[in-house]
């Protein structure tokens, strides 16, 4: 396809534009994952200057990742002033660092802004791209962005520290099974992405969705997604029209978005994109989310990507399908054809468990945001108890690992590491457990926890992080080996007898699995407060640090910025609420009410013995719900106004999320009772039933 890939400066573009020398030596530095020559700089700046600038480009930017979770670039034109005029010029110093004033960046204390500068770097794994947008034209350049006194400060860095951890330990284990050839090995992605779409107009009557991106108040519609007529129903002509733009702006990127269908709940889709190494993963989804909702708005509509926009219909999630590839192609989670093959993949797969279950609270603190809080334990995402789903049959083998392959009788085949050939295991989609956190399926892993507004680079640096250290503990093991095959086969056993309570096949959404859950000894974490404290626990801090993935500065200042944002997205939604309970529900329920007070002394004025009860009962319960509702966002404001007051961040977002979150619920079962008995020509938001089948 002629559109694909043509506004990124990829490597084909390089060969044709490059001196070979210039060329070969950028290639080994991308491949390689290593730093750029400065010697080749001003050359490749000066050829994706030419580049971008024939295809109309202006300006370009650094475009990095704050740890704010979305994307950040500062624009400067390719314009210098000369004598006479002005010159396009690009050089190699401005492609390679970038000095954003970057002090309104959250750094949790990592720079004072005194010292505000940080620097971007060129990550050059990562392609050159041009952006579009209204007649703009911009070269945007994926970079790093660091501290000066070298600290990351957004989340590219650390994800290319994790892959190279993982490539160094994946590689040792290589090594162990005879495989010389390798040198690196990368973990791939695929995150689909959901999302919703709502008409602008709606949007633009309700301050909630505006303000904190989801709807704070709505009573749900008389249907919503019980027929299940919407998954995979036909795509309404509006929406696909908006899907064939979006699909073209994203292949223009090189961003390779391939299926896309309706979602289950109604106004609710999914985007897919081909899996890529987990850096490029990463970008490409930052392009994903940011393409949907500038498209959106050119179809005047509106791109939700929260994780729960509404009350009582499916959230949104983001699937992050997972592996590990060796630069000599193979998938290393892929079971192979024979004996040998089939002992390296129950190697990496069995160090995928023993990760999974001993870092299962950092797992489950990846996938900890505000929004995400509506969706883990609930009934429709993955409950906050990780666990591992590997289908009937591999089940069974861990089974006859654990029991010793002399002593397996169940299946009448002894499982022998290194020997026995594994039997073909079914990928089709029927073997999938849709309620896992953690699936296998065929030859990757979908981690099914991440909400659907993350940036996939924290859940992917902690899953590298972790199989990193699994895979440096088994070659700390067996390099010290003079018997391989039987020291292997003692390892994968003992590895399997203490991790194998992480693996379940049953239903993740039942009640029971919670309580067998807890027999087993897995973790349970409610919500993102509780979730967040994994992150700087003893042992996460010195699985970082002996990974070099984070600094244990670097840890704290993580922690200190996603406690503070779900502290600020907690507040920023009491306030949304009590300003529509103040200036919206409340006058509109009394105007109401006034109304019907009218009504009835019209009525009674014309007869007083007509039935005028049906009125009174409605004046009745509309009073009280109205004297609930005012009493109710004071209540809010109260306990608002002293979770603020707490010093202590741990404590003030407990307080948030025990004594504001439960406020906030209790003030919008009111206002939904009065949307219910309030006539539909006085109600001033937008319902349910127009946002979300009106498309
Ligand atoms: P489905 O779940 O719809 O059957 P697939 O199995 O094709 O779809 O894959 C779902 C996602 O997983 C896609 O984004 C796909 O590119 C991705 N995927 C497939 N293989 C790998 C892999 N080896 N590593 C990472 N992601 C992969
Ligand atoms: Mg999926």
């Amino acid at each position: 396809m002629e559109m694909f890939g043509q506004n990124v400066f990829n490597q084909s573009v390089m060969r044709d534009r490059l001196p070979k020398g210039v060329f070969k030596n950028l290639k080994k530095t991308i491949d390689e994952g290593l730093p750029l020559d400065p010697s080749i700089a001003d050359v490749v700046a000066t050829a994706m200057k030419e580049w971008a600038v024939e295809r109309g480009a202006t300006h370009f930017t650094h475009w990095f990742q704050p740890m704010t979770g979305i994307t950040a670039e500062k624009h400067d034109s390719f314009l210098s002033p000369t004598e006479n005029g002005a010159l396009l010029e690009f050089s190699g110093k401005e492609l390679v660092k970038g000095e954003p004033d970057a002090s309104s960046f959250p750094s949790g204390g990592l720079r004072a802004t005194f010292e505000a500068r940080g620097y971007t770097a060129w990550d050059c794994t990562s392609p050159a791209f041009l952006r579009e947008e209204a007649d703009v034209i911009t070269l945007c350049i994926p970079t790093a962005f660091c501290s000066y006194t070298g600290e990351a400060l957004d989340k590219k860095t650390p994800l290319l520290r994790s892959m190279e951890a993982l490539s160094t330990q994946a590689v040792r284990v290589l090594r162990l099974f005879g495989n010389t050839g390798v040198s690196r090995v990368t973990s791939t992605v695929g995150a689909e992405q959901e999302y919703f779409l709502v008409d602008k107009s709606f949007y633009l009557k309700r301050p909630d969705l505006m303000m904190a991106g989801r709807t704070l108040f709505g009573a749900m519609s008389s249907k919503g997604q019980e027929l299940e007529d919407h998954y995979f129903g036909t795509i309404k002509e509006r929406v696909l029209s908006y899907m064939k733009e979006v699909n073209e702006e994203l292949w223009k990127l090189g961003v390779t978005a391939k299926t896309q269908h309706n979602e289950v709940a109604p106004g609710q889709f999914e985007l897919a994109p081909i899996f890529e190494n987990t850096n490029i993963a990463t970008d490409h989804n930052q392009m994903v989310m940011d393409v949907l909702k500038r498209v959106a708005n050119r179809h005047d509509m509106v791109c939700l990507l929260h994780e729960k926009p509404f009350a009582g219909v499916n959230g949104s999630g983001k699937h992050n399908n997972w592996s590990m590839s060796s630069n000599d192609g193979q998938n290393l989670l892929e079971p192979g054809h024979t004996p040998h093959e089939n002992a390296q993949f129950l190697t990496f797969l069995m160090a995928t468990i023993k990760a999974v279950d001993t870092y299962a609270g950092l797992l489950r603190c990846s996938c900890a945001n505000a929004g995400n809080d509506h969706r883990l334990g609930a009934n429709e995402a993955p409950p906050a108890i990780i666990s591992i789903f590997l289908g009937e049959q591999l089940a069974d083998i861990i089974d006859q690992i654990v029991a010793g392959a002399a002593k397996s009788s169940s299946k009448n085949a002894d499982m022998k590491i290194g020997v026995t050939t594994l039997p073909a295991l079914p990928k089709d989609a029927t073997d999938r457990n849709r309620t896992s956190p953690f699936a296998f399926t065929g030859n990757k892993f979908e981690f099914r926890m991440l909400g659907s507004s993350f940036s996939i680079s924290g859940p992917n640096i902690i899953i590298n992080t972790i199989i990193a250290e699994a895979l440096k503990g088994f070659a700390d093991v067996l390099e010290k080996s003079n018997n391989f095959d039987a020291d292997l086969e003692t390892l994968l056993q003992e590895t399997a007898k203490k991790h194998q309570r992480v693996v379940f096949n049953g239903n993740n959404y039942s009640d029971e699995w919670v309580q067998e859950a807890k027999e087993r000894g897995l973790p349970n974490i409610p919500n993102t407060p509780e979730a967040l404290k994994e992150l700087i626990s003893k042992e996460a801090v010195e699985l970082f640090a002996a990974h070099k993935v984070f600094t244990e500065k670097e840890v704290h200042a993580r922690y200190e910025i996603m406690v503070e944002q779900y502290v600020k997205t907690l507040n920023i939604e009491a306030l949304t609420m009590i300003d529509m309970a103040n200036h919206s529900i409340i006058p509109t329920a009394m105007e109401y009410a006034t109304t019907v007070a009218a009504s009835i002394n019209a009525v009674t004025a014309v007869s007083g013995k007509l039935d005028v009860s049906t009125q009174k009962e409605l004046l009745e319960e509309l009073c009280g719900k109205l004297a609930s509702m005012s009493s109710n966002a004071k209540a809010l404001e109260k306990a608002l106004e002293n979770a603020l007051n707490i010093a202590d961040a741990d404590k003030q977002a407990a307080a948030f999320r025990e004594s504001v979150f439960a406020k906030m619920l209790e003030l919008r079962a009111t206002g939904d009772v009065l949307e219910k008995i309030i006539a539909a020509k006085y109600w001033p938001l937008p319902t349910y039933r127009e946002m979300l089948f009106i498309l």
